[in-house]
């Protein structure tokens, strides 16, 4: 696709996003960047995929915060500019890969987006569980919204994250393995990101709300302290990770298929 219609579709939906406060401006201008590096090697497909993990993402985040009533998700309703790279920035860098090797390139940018997707797709649908998640690593039970914490719930949704993204993929002229790909890769990277969110990722509380958080500054403005884990790894720093992973195994796929 020429440049000039990746960045001008890319505005497009970006401005849309932003007007439905699915993004912040930052957010909205983090967006345009991302979808033009995604758009202008990969073309209409790629805008398909991307589209693909937004508007998925932006609805079950919003109808699993909606069900599961006022809670710590208010936090991620209109997503900024970290949650923008943290979620689609390896996207765009995988798809640049098109110039060196045809394929190569759509095949990592939605590998990339469906390890986001099945992300997104598990908080939505972990917070709607019946029961408390488990921490990955001990099995303990612990508090709906702690990093680590998994439930089936919230894992069968973010398989159906990472397919909605692999199956757009093959339906828009993608090779079929990679339904394949996007649906197991997204499943590890879910994985490693919970193991990630046990053994590491910060954990903070608000004094104010008396709530626990994985933001430095809580949503009501107030300055929270750190409970559990490195403070320099966030929820955004893990999920980069666990994306950085999925590239990995994406390059390694794409060899093998
Ligand atoms: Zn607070």
């Amino acid at each position: 696709m020429p440049f000039l219609l990746a960045a001008g579709v890319s505005a497009a939906i970006a401005t849309v996003a932003w007007i439905l406060r699915a993004l912040s401006v930052r957010g909205a201008l983090a967006a345009l960047a991302v979808g033009t590096l995604i758009l202008w090697p990969t073309g209409w497909p790629g805008c398909a995929v991307l589209g693909t993990f937004f508007v998925g993402s932006t609805l079950v985040s919003r109808i699993a915060a909606r069900a599961a009533g006022p809670s710590d998700q208010a936090d991620t309703q209109t997503r900024d500019e970290r949650q923008v790279f943290a979620n689609g920035g390896l996207a765009a860098f995988g798809a640049t890969a098109e110039w060196i090797a045809p394929g190569l390139g759509f095949w990592l940018a939605t590998v990339a987006l469906a390890a986001s997707g099945a992300d997104t797709w598990a908080t939505a649908f972990g917070s709607l569980s019946p029961r408390p998640p488990r921490d990955i690593l001990t099995r303990r039970p612990v508090p709906a919204g702690t990093s680590g914490g998994v439930t089936w719930f919230g894992s069968s949704g973010g398989f159906m994250g990472a397919a909605s993204v692999g199956l757009v993929a093959v339906t828009m002229g993608g090779p079929g393995p990679l339904l394949l790909a996007a649906a197991f890769i997204g499943q590890a990277a879910m994985l490693f990101d919970s193991v990630l969110g046990s053994a590491w990722q910060a954990g903070f509380h608000c004094a104010r709300c008396d709530l626990p958080t994985e933001r430095r500054i809580h949503r009501c403005g107030a300055r929270t302290t750190l409970t559990r884990g490195r403070a320099w790894l966030d929820n955004d720093g893990v999920n980069a990770l666990a994306g950085g992973a999925a590239l990995v195994l994406g390059i390694v796929s794409w060899w093998l298929a």
